[in-house]
């Protein structure tokens, strides 16, 4: 069976748009609403010679008391059940409470866990991801789904990891 990648972080952050992205087609459901992703959709994915089944999660999060333990939850499922794992940060926003219990979870992982600071669409937040080596994850890997600025460097990370 093919590897499967799955992409977690708090709603709005630019998992789907980012799933597009990597998927070079519009099949993941981008909406301004948040928490409009139904739970874990899987599509087949394809970069350098290499496949792999890449899982957009999403679900309608309850109230924002339940948002940081419905991420923590999905991403703890997520280390269960991928093979490696995708952590999207709104660069635009930096890490939140809900993003560092997401990476506490994370870091426990035997798997690989990649840090996506996305939303990064021109250079004036990139000097700011560096702050993001504080959620224990390794390199931030600056992206815009939305431009494609970097997810060319990000799918080499993805398939490295695999
Ligand atoms: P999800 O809830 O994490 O799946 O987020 P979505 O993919 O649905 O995107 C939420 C919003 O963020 C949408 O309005 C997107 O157009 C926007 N968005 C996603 N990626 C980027 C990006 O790289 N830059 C900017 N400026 N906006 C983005
Ligand atoms: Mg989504």
């Amino acid at each position: 069976a093919q590897p499967v990648l799955a992409v977690v972080g708090r709603p709005n952050v630019g998992k789907s748009t980012l799933v597009n992205r990597i998927l070079g087609r519009r099949e993941a459901v981008v909406q301004d609403v948040p928490g409009v992703t139904r739970d874990r959709v899987a599509y087949d994915a394809f970069w350098a010679g290499r496949r792999f089944t890449l899982v957009d999660t999403g679900g309608w999060e309850p109230d924002a008391t339940g948002l940081q333990a419905s991420v923590a939850a999905q991403a703890e499922i997520a280390m269960a059940t991928a093979d490696a794992v995708l952590l999207v940060i709104d660069a635009s926003v930096g890490a939140t409470a809900t993003d560092e219990a997401a990476s506490k979870v994370l870091r426990r992982s035997k798997k690989p866990v990649l840090l996506v600071a996305n939303k990064v669409d021109d250079d004036r937040l990139l000097a700011d991801t560096a702050s993001l080596w504080s959620l224990g994850l390794g390199e931030p890997h600056p992206v815009s789904a939305l431009h494609g600025r970097s997810s060319g460097d990000l799918l080499d990370a993805i398939v490295k990891a695999l």
